[in-house]
């Protein structure tokens, strides 16, 4: 246990629309992963911090007003939310690029405004909803309504963690329920803000609590075993989704979760390769490849290579690598230390399964300023071993492999050959070829031609053990109600 150290900024558990101490008085630090300068502390949730936050939510959920108020102020309140985010975008972008390691640019174009734009298309979207209605003859009427199910505990990864915080607490706050927050314990800081940003959009106090604290025996699993929690939205490791489905089963809990994935990135021999590239390129290493989309295994046509290789390594070099504040940057480092030595293990591994090294693999010469970060370069590496482990395993680092393949049917089967079944992105100029592969990839999001375009409405989830059940549109809404039939005589 460590005590609190006042030259960091200090964070605090947000419970019943107060911030406050851990009761036991732990914290943890959090480290900037391009200086690896510790930048705050964190309080550490004891099982009474969490037991009074799950208490705050069900009080907040039975006892209103939060519940029973009109929808249409609700929802106010929540695109109120989404205004401050972007009031704070600056703020709240520099955060995440110091916290996350991610390039500021990248947090402030695109991931702020979307965790923003994330409250306010649900708002909208309840707003919206209308019910079903079955009348019998003229006996009797069925109509129904569909109800906040009460506390969810909402549970992120490090590598989005504010876009991800605000997609599951948008379709859980508009429906009704009151939520208990876990921010990943490496990039806890952006999201710690959500407290104060609800408390000035005029959300009840105990419908937002944030906890902090780590998985196992702490935190998380208090907040997975509660009594007062009803259900679980989760999106991490498929190996933690298991011992949290396990967790739950006692009580019952509902879940809903987003794991990991491996995607297939399949270049046919009629791909448009001016396009293909850089998409490319972006699928593997946008956000140092920590991206559970990340088109991690690309398979290339055998007839085009060559040609793929030699274009794809030379743009993976011209990748700036640096300081998640520089505008220039394209590349920040890696996430943590264990992080590091995980993604790095990974170049080991390659060696001993005679892959090729095409690119990179070694940590870039670096400015005197982040010379302690975790930084490795864009690495590529070349295999026909379909089943080696950098073919399977989730990497989720600037690792990419790329399997060349001769037909269609063996670039099925080599896509299909993992247990993730998160997404696929196809480039074919082929429309036929383009919906063939697409119905046959066993993945809940196919991208043809493009990369990590997303349309709210659409579901999101994987197929095999990338997930259990689907977030997005009327599928977040599905988890985050109960419909209830009410049948009149007429
Ligand atoms: P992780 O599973 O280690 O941790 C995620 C969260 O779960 C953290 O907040 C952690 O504290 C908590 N946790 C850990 N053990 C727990 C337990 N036993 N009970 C309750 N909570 C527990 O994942 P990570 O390393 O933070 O994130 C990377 C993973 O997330 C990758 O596998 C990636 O593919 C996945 N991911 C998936 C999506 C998606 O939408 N499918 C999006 C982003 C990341």
């Amino acid at each position: 246990m460590k005590t609190v150290d006042t030259d960091l900024k200090e964070v605090k558990l947000y419970i019943d629309g107060k911030y406050m101490a851990s009761s036991s008085n732990s914290v943890f630090n959090v480290k900037n992963p391009a200086s690896q300068q510790d930048i705050a502390h964190i309080h550490e949730a004891a099982y009474e911090d969490v037991d009074q936050a799950c208490r705050a939510a069900r009080r907040a959920f039975e006892e209103g007003p939060w519940r029973t108020m009109s929808v249409a102020e609700r929802c106010d309140k929540i695109r109120r939310m989404a205004e401050i985010i972007l009031e704070r975008k600056d703020e709240l972008a520099r955060l995440e690029a110091t916290d996350v390691g991610k390039p500021y640019p990248v947090a402030l174009e695109a991931e702020i405004p979307r965790a923003a734009n994330n409250l306010k298309f649900f708002a909208d979207f309840v707003e919206k909803q209308g019910g079903e209605v079955y009348p019998m003859e003229e006996n009797y009427l069925n109509y129904t309504r569909y109800e906040p199910v009460g506390v969810a505990s909402i549970i992120t990864p490090w590598n989005l963690p504010f876009m991800l915080t605000t997609w599951k607490l948008g379709p859980c706050l508009a429906s009704g329920n009151t939520a208990v927050i876990k921010p990943p314990e490496i990039t806890p800081l952006t999201v710690s803000l959500l407290g104060e940003i609800a408390k000035e959009a005029g959300i009840p106090d105990g419908v937002v609590n944030i906890i902090h604290g780590f998985g196992p025996d702490s935190a998380g699993e208090y907040m997975t075993t509660h009594p007062e929690v009803d259900l679980i939205s989760f999106t991490g490791e498929t190996a933690t989704g298991k011992a949290i489905m396990k967790n739950g089963a006692d009580s019952l809990k509902k879940v809903s979760f987003e794991l990991g994935g491996k995607a297939a990135n399949i270049i046919f021999e009629d791909a448009n390769l001016d396009k293909a590239i850089p998409e490319s390129i972006r699928a593997a290493f946008l956000n140092s490849g920590q991206v559970c989309l990340a088109g991690s295994r690309i398979l290339v046509q055998r007839s085009i290579l060559e040609d793929f290789l030699d274009r794809f390594k030379k743009a993976a070099s011209e990748l700036n690598v640096g300081d998640p504040q520089d505008p220039n940057t394209n590349m920040g480092p890696l996430v943590s230390e264990e992080h590091y030595r995980k993604v790095t293990g990974y170049l080991d591994i390659a060696e001993e399964e005679k892959a090729t090294l095409i690119y990179g693999g070694k940590r870039p010469i670096l400015d005197e300023k982040i010379k302690d970060g975790y930084y490795l370069e864009p690495t590529i590496y070349l295999t026909e071993d379909t089943s080696s482990r950098i073919s399977h395993e989730e990497i989720f680092g600037p690792f990419v492999t790329i399997i060349p393949f001769d037909t269609e049917e063996d670039a099925l089967e080599i896509a299909n050959s993992t247990d993730y079944g998160l997404n696929g992105v196809i480039w074919t100029e082929n429309l036929e070829r383009a919906h063939r592969v697409s119905h046959h990839v066993r993945a809940g999001t196919i991208w043809v031609n493009c990369w990590f375009v997303r349309d709210l409405r659409a579901p999101f989830g994987g197929f095999k053990k990338s997930g259990v059940g689907r977030e997005g549109g009327k599928h977040s809404l599905e988890f985050f109600t109960e419909p209830k039939n009410i049948c009149i005589a007429l």
